[in-house]
């Protein structure tokens, strides 16, 4: 007997994440189908009536209704252990369907400095134009957190681990000064997907995603998505259906069987990712390495109660400045270069000149980006491999002396 997707909750995530949000049509294909449909038919004017005013659940329309979109969000909620979850058309849609729906002209942010430098456009220039207010801190500092904190806070924002500097903070911790305060604690979770950690199970208010990067896995579709409470995603869901940056059937259904692989493959980006940090730590070319699976990472001791494992993505200084971190970079033969994570392919990328480049030269030096930090995000190509094709150009500035 078909089980209902409130039953799943008793399974392991592994499960959740090929079996729920189940897909079925009369045809009994085995695959989930993908509804190319912008809209939908009604048996009666008065049907058409009851859908349109709420009365009667069911698909009115693919702006914000549609049965693949719909199995995406499913399951991504089953295994984010959300009430609900609101896919959209990018990772930054998410966040600013979030920041729309929930705050208004008035309201203060908190956002941690160490943000998808795209993230910290939208806020500091986006959100301002329309009465939000950002401050930034940083990421570890909760004192910095607490002294930011206004009688118009109402949303904390952060990543963790933070991009590219894998900084980790202490979700439970930020979760109870938001609440102290009548604000709401968002957690970009795209880092560590629901695999290796559960912002909501944490006491976060929201966790939203890039579905871009991990969830995708193979680098071919843009998404995002929000997931939270049931009261909060009606909201969410309500400015999608209003304002339409809607995840196309396409896209969800990419994503919708790349959660099928999630939790193998994240363990395998974080294995690889692992080895890589460790040989990049003893290599001479290499000035210090970000990557919480170290012992010498400030909080290794943190990511290992707060995560499974500690993700794909690391970084690294190397001996020198921006000519030497290009030089590494364009050694490499098979390494992607590309500012894209999250894809069974390698890619590296120097943040200062690409992903954090419109950041100010303050801003920059704030967040830890300086010029000779490369960051790897690291695929499930052999890792040997990926050693020796980093090594071509790291293997030259063993032997550089400091003037
Ligand atoms: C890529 C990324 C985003 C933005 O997502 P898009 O899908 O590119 O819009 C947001 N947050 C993090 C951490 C990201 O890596």
């Amino acid at each position: 007997m078909p089980i209902d997707e409130q039953d799943f909750q008793q399974y392991h995530l592994d499960t959740l994440a090929i079996r729920s949000g189940r897909l079925t049509t009369d045809e009994g294909a085995h695959g989930e189908p993908i509804f190319t449909t912008s809209s939908y038919v009604f048996d009666s004017a008065a049907q058409a009536a009851a859908r349109f005013s709420g009365a009667e659940k069911g698909n009115i329309y693919s702006r914000f209704t549609n049965p693949t979109v719909r199995s995406f969000e499913q399951r991504l909620a089953a295994l984010e252990g959300a009430e609900r979850c609101v896919a959209t058309s990018s990772g930054m849609a998410a966040i600013l369907s979030t920041v729309m729906a929930l705050l208004q002209s008035g309201d203060e942010v908190i956002c941690s400095r160490s943000v998808f430098g795209t993230t910290n456009v939208l806020f500091e220039k986006y959100l301002h134009k329309f009465g939000v207010k950002t401050s930034f801190v940083n990421l570890t500092d909760l004192e910095e957190w607490k002294a930011a904190i206004t009688g118009q806070t109402r949303m904390l924002f952060m990543e963790t681990p933070s991009n590219p500097l894998c900084e980790v903070a202490d979700i439970a911790q930020l979760a109870e000064l938001a609440h102290a305060n009548n604000a709401l604690l968002v957690v970009d979770n795209c880092f560590c997907t629901p695999v290796l950690q559960q912002p909501l199970a944490l006491g976060a208010d929201i966790s939203l995603h890039s579905a871009t990067k991990f969830l995708d896995g193979q680098g071919r579709c843009i998404g995002g998505a929000v997931c939270g409470s049931d009261k909060l995603m009606e909201e969410v869901f309500g400015f999608l259906r209003s304002a339409g940056p809607t995840m196309s059937p396409f896209n969800a259904w990419v994503f919708l069987k790349g959660l099928e692989t999630l939790s193998l493959r994240m363990q395998a980006h974080s294995a690889n990712a692992l080895r890589l940090a460790d040989w990049l730590e003893q290599h001479p070319g290499v000035e210090k390495v970000y990557y919480a699976g170290l012992p010498s990472h400030p909080q290794h001791l943190l990511a290992r109660t707060q995560q499974q494992a500690f993700g794909g993505v690391l970084s690294f200084r190397v001996k020198g400045g921006r000519a030497e971190a290009w030089k590494v970079i364009d050694s490499t033969r098979f390494l992607s270069i590309t500012g894209n994570l999250g894809d069974t392919k390698t890619t590296i990328t120097h943040p200062a000149t690409t992903t954090h480049g419109r950041l100010s030269d303050d801003a920059k030096s704030k967040a830890g980006i300086t010029e000779n930090l490369i960051r790897v995000a690291v695929g499930l190509e052999h890792i040997s491999d990926i050693k020796a094709d980093l090594d071509l150009g790291l293997s030259g500035l063993a032997n550089n002396r400091p003037d």
